[in-house]
């Protein structure tokens, strides 16, 4: 079998990717082997504004300028509801926060998003003394529901395979590579964390994060807004929260722990006055990099084995923009953004 490109991995990185080669009319054969699980589990909330120190998310506004439409298009072409918006409530801490929020919602990349005036209405259950500040175009993509449709999908056409791709099964040839049966011009890794048994991208600075989640029923929390404070609250309906997430850069299993689980609650309950009962937990671990940037770009010695991946903490926002570039890049010849291309890790 010919295609155009293998790609290994099919979370964010790897559906967006095999999104922007379907749309170019070129072929592919997708590998998935369930070994990670951060795009499965993600919260799936796209938010431009870092919400700790009220700054702008790098190239946030051009992201999303390319992830709302992307999602959409998902959408129409499976036939599914993924894309949730809702605006995001900012617990203030102290009047001092209040006067940060002001002075940040003026600047010009944060003021689409930035309510300038403070929402100081009560929400039965939830405790804000000093009222909170509110985000508008803010929502979640259901990440999970999106990415078990999309593989449903590519059954139809017998475009992914549920297996282990085997690094060793790798031949490079002279204009593209051989992996068992199939020729294809390039490879596009896509394998989040697990890209460290890559033998060819494993040197990439990865900083991996592991992250834990719990959804919550909290059927007395009447809100239809995502609450952020020491932990975000976000609503899935029928009295659903998703509450998150832990960072750990320690451990690198996937395994939901007593501890997170037990710091998730911990910080909930500060601010979180209502019942509820714990009805899922889960964990991930986030692709993060050591300078915060994707990891976008071609092997150095062989220029058919590509990867795309280091999403980090924000996925849903990168993956579209991201894939357009590796795909414009590798059939179009235009150049990648020099923040994102790997060969800013290549000694000088
Ligand atoms: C708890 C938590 C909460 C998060 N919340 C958000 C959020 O609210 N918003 C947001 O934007 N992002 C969030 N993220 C981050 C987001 O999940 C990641 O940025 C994104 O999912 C990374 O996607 P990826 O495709 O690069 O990696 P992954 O999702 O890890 O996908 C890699 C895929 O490759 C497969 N794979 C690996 N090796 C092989 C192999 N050899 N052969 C075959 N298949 C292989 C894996 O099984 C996996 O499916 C969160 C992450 C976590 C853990």
């Amino acid at each position: 079998m010919k295609v155009d490109c293998i790609i290994v991995g099919f979370g964010l990185a790897g559906m967006a990717f095999a999104k922007e080669l379907e749309e170019n009319g070129k072929s592919f054969v997708v590998y998935e082997d369930d070994s990670q699980t951060s795009s499965n589990v993600a919260g799936g909330v796209y938010n431009p504004v870092i919400l700790k120190r009220f700054t702008p998310v790098w190239q946030g506004q051009e992201q999303l300028e390319i992830a709302l439409p992307f999602y959409t298009e998902i959408e129409n072409k499976l036939g599914g509801v993924y894309d949730y918006k809702f605006s995001t409530y900012r617990v203030f801490k102290s009047v001092e926060e209040q006067n940060n929020w002001f002075s940040a919602s003026d600047k010009p990349l944060l003021a689409p998003y930035m309510d300038t005036n403070i929402v100081r209405k009560s929400y039965r259950g939830i405790v804000s003394e000093n009222g909170f500040g509110r985000l508008f175009h803010t929502g979640r993509i259901d990440t999970k529901e999106l990415l078990e449709d999309y593989k449903q999908y590519l059954e139809c056409s017998e475009s992914i395979r549920y297996e282990s791709f085997d690094y060793d099964a790798v031949k490079v040839l002279s204009n593209g590579v051989k992996y068992k049966e199939t020729e294809a011009a390039y490879v596009v890794f896509c394998e989040g964390y697990g890209m460290h048994k890559n033998p060819y991208f494993s040197n990439l600075p990865m900083n991996e994060a592991k992250g834990e989640l719990l959804t919550i029923h909290a059927p007395e929390l009447e809100v239809d807004f995502l609450i952020k404070a020491a932990v975000f609250v976000l609503p899935l309906g029928k009295g659903l929260f998703k509450v998150g997430a832990t960072f750990n850069w320690k451990d690198k299993t996937l395994k939901a722990t007593e501890e997170g689980r037990k710091e998730l609650l911990d910080k909930l309950e500060t601010f979180i006055k209502v019942p509820y009962t714990v009805v899922e937990h889960s964990a991930g671990i986030r692709p993060t990099v050591k300078d915060r940037r994707p990891l976008v770009g071609v092997h150095s010695k062989h220029s058919s084995l590509c990867v795309l991946n280091g999403l980090g903490t924000r996925g849903v926002m990168i993956a579209p923009k991201v894939a357009k570039e590796l795909y414009l890049h590798l059939f179009e010849g235009a150049s990648l953004d020099p923040e994102s291309n790997i060969n800013r890790f290549l000694k000088k």
